[in-house]
């Protein structure tokens, strides 16, 4: 038996399903999680010894790769000082004032610690703020897993949505309207079905929890326009692509401001630290400057502000997102040209430093196109390249993360395991 098998059958006997979060379980992609021990750069290794290059950098927060230097030393220089002390500091400042020079369409910032706080806090500012009670989501799109937020939709525009989750009230789900993604038409028929129930609209501008789907542009612009109209609020929830797409996050790529923003992910290098912020007007609802309560222990945690300062001022250096996003477009199309020479109908697709693989002819707009594409190819690859060494996420539904450290020797090992991995599907 190897060590992650071992691990992994000790693991079930304390742990639900073994893992601390479901994708982490191989549970769509069949076979025995890899328990990982150590990480550097584009690289980490398992219990077995073994490396893999990362394709999933924690689901998007290790931007600049595993253990960089940097980021160990800024969280060094602070741990002797202590962990957590429930006090405000000054590097809670500094990490907002860096957040509002990024993102300019935040003009107040709080620190939670997980995108699921930012978006169930984003949630109920919107509605305290409009006094309304309706949410809109839309299909595929993940935003954490507050209550208001597993939701699927009803058979009909509308009908309630559903939950997706037991434990979440049918009066919970039934404030909350799944729409399609992409869908203008869909979204006008609510709007003028609903508009004024509205309170807010929450939306991945670029989608990473349906494989990756990019918002179009004039999805995006109607979203903004259908909001002010009608007094609704505009959430970008940016946990997933913030920083990484664009400096700016989409926001900045599309040029299309919304009136909230939820950050995570980049924003801790790997630490708990997320966020939640937008318009000086909206954010002076909460607590303790007006009624919306809101609140966190650890947040603004000094260690995770630490990660995630050091991990900003990474960012930041000349000319890092444009190769950021060569590298992975570089990767995309190596996968694309892989599949080709082998006849696997398959295309990659890369916005900034995230992509999407599909085993089908065109990119998806949304969710159904994902669906429709199946799995079982996919899940046939995902063995192949983790065999070979490359671990892509474990699931058809995810979208791929690269980072500055994904060099062009670590992108052609792994077109060269891709060659192999599609000759073996053709
Ligand atoms: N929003 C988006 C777009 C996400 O991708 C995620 C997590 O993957 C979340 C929110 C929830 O973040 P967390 O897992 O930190 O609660």
């Amino acid at each position: 038996m190897s060590r992650n098998q071992e691990l992994f059958t000790r693991a079930l006997d304390s742990i639900p399903g073994g893992v601390n979060s479901p994708v982490r379980a191989f549970g769509s992609v069949g076979g025995t999680p890899r328990f990982i021990q150590r990480a550097n750069g584009p690289y980490f290794w398992d219990a077995d010894g073994k490396r893999y290059i990362d394709y999933i950098g924690s689901w998007g927060p290790m931007i600049v790769g595993h253990a960089h230097p940097a980021v160990i030393e800024a969280v060094q220089r602070v741990l002797g000082d202590g962990f957590s002390f429930g006090a405000p500091t000054e590097a809670e400042i500094e990490i907002a004032e860096e957040i509002r020079k990024l993102v300019p369409s935040i003009e107040q910032v709080r620190m939670v610690s997980s995108g699921t706080e930012a978006t169930m806090s984003a949630l109920r500012l919107a509605r305290g703020f409009t006094r309304r009670d309706r949410i809109v989501k839309f299909e595929g799109c993940y935003h954490g897993h507050a209550d208001s937020l597993l939701v699927k939709a009803g058979s009909g525009l509308l009908t309630f949505g559903n939950p997706t989750s037991a434990g979440v009230p049918a009066d919970t789900a039934h404030h909350t309207t799944v729409l399609e993604y992409n869908n203008v038409e869909q979204l006008d028929e609510a709007f003028a079905a609903f508009g004024d129930e509205i309170a807010a609209v929450i939306v991945e501008p670029v989608a990473g929890n349906m494989n990756l789907v990019r918002g179009t542009t004039a999805f995006l612009q109607a979203l903004r326009e259908r909001c002010t109209q009608h007094g609704a609020v505009l959430i970008f929830d940016e946990v997933m692509c913030g920083f990484r797409v664009a400096l700016g996050g989409a926001q900045a790529l599309y040029g299309i401001t919304p009136d909230l923003t939820c950050l995570g992910k980049v924003i801790g290098g790997g630490m708990p630290a997320a966020a939640f912020g937008g318009r000086r007007d909206i954010m002076a609802q909460i607590s303790p400057l007006g009624p919306v309560y809101q609140a966190g222990t650890l947040s603004g945690n000094p260690v995770a502000v630490a990660a995630g300062l050091a991990t900003l001022k990474l960012i930041q250096a000349p000319g890092f997102h444009a190769r950021l996003g060569e590298q992975t477009a570089k990767l995309a199309t190596a996968l694309t040209d892989a599949a080709r020479e082998a006849g696997v109908t398959f295309n990659a697709a890369s916005v900034g430093g995230m992509f999407g693989m599909y085993f089908a002819a065109h990119a998806p707009q949304r969710f159904s196109d994902i669906q429709a594409a199946g799995t079982p190819l996919f899940n046939a690859f995902f063995h192949h390249m983790l065999d070979a060494g490359v671990y892509f996420a474990p699931s058809a539904f995810e979208a791929g993360f690269v980072s500055s450290q994904h060099d062009d020797a670590v992108i052609d090992a792994t077109a060269h395991a891709a060659r192999a991995a599609f000759a073996a599907l053709a």
